[in-house]
């Protein structure tokens, strides 16, 4: 089944002179499970996608349909609940909350739903992140491996059916990488979650299932990987 689908999907930003059509007509389908890794020169349209794709953004016309949910037929409001149950965000630069320490960025949004933490997984998931013994610092006391873990631990929090990452590793060094992206592989596996994430990283991509290149707004590419 698709978890995600996007028909005819187009993003214009501006008008007049500085008006840019960031995607036209996009038309992917990702499978429930997949990790598909998006590629493509810088200002082709990346991160609009996946912007799109998390309800993070509204098209200029075009459907999303994320798990047979047409998810900007939804209010403000029911997407934002939408988005906070069924999708995880990490990106590139951690977003991380300041006065908040590693956990409670961790539980933020549980918090925020007013839902009981579940104690477990939250001990589990926080030994996969190597951040038990660091629960109570706060984001300027933790190196930046270690903050992007936090940030997906976050993203982690709730289990979401899909996890969206642009560019996870962009400020992270070669073993860091490594670790961060093996950490969400094994997330992913373990509650089969679906994983669409940007990347500069030629041997990033090589480990995903599929590989949809973006040039100029549109698909110029849609590869399955093969093993
Ligand atoms: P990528 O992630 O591939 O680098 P983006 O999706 O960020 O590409 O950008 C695609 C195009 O849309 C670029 O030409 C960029 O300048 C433009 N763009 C992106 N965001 C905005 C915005 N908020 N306002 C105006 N133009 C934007
Ligand atoms: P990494 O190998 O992940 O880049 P660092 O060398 O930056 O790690 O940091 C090593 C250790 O020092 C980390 O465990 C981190 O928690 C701690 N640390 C880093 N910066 C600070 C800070 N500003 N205050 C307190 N502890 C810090």
């Amino acid at each position: 089944m698709d978890i995600l689908k996007t028909i005819e999907l187009s993003k214009t930003y501006g008008k007049g002179e500085t008006q840019v059509e960031a995607l036209k007509n996009v038309d992917i389908a990702i499978g429930e499970g997949e990790f598909v890794a998006v590629v493509g020169p810088s200002g082709s349209g990346k991160s609009t996608l996946l912007h799109l794709l998390g309800g993070l953004d509204r098209p200029t016309s075009g459907k999303v349909i994320v798990d047979g949910v047409d998810i900007y037929s939804l209010s403000e409001k029911e997407l934002s609940i939408f988005r906070r149950r069924k999708i995880g965000f990490i990106f590139q630069f951690y977003n991380l909350i300041p006065v908040l320490s590693a956990e409670e960025n961790i539980t933020l949004p549980l918090l925020l739903d007013r839902k009981d933490v579940d104690q477990k997984y939250l001990g589990e998931l926080m030994e996969i992140l190597g951040l038990k013994d660091r629960k109570y610092h706060y984001p300027n006391q933790l190196s930046g491996g270690q903050q992007q873990r936090v940030s997906i631990g976050r993203a982690l929090a709730y289990k979401p059916a899909i996890i969206f990452a642009d560019e996870p590793t962009g400020n992270l060094d070669s073993k860091n990488s490594k670790e961060v992206l093996e950490l969400l592989r094994f997330s992913v596996q373990k509650y089969n979650q679906t994983l669409v994430m940007i990347t500069h990283d030629l041997e990033i991509a090589s480990q995903a299932d599929r590989v949809i290149t973006i040039e100029d707004g549109m698909i110029a590419r849609n590869r399955e990987v093969r093993r």
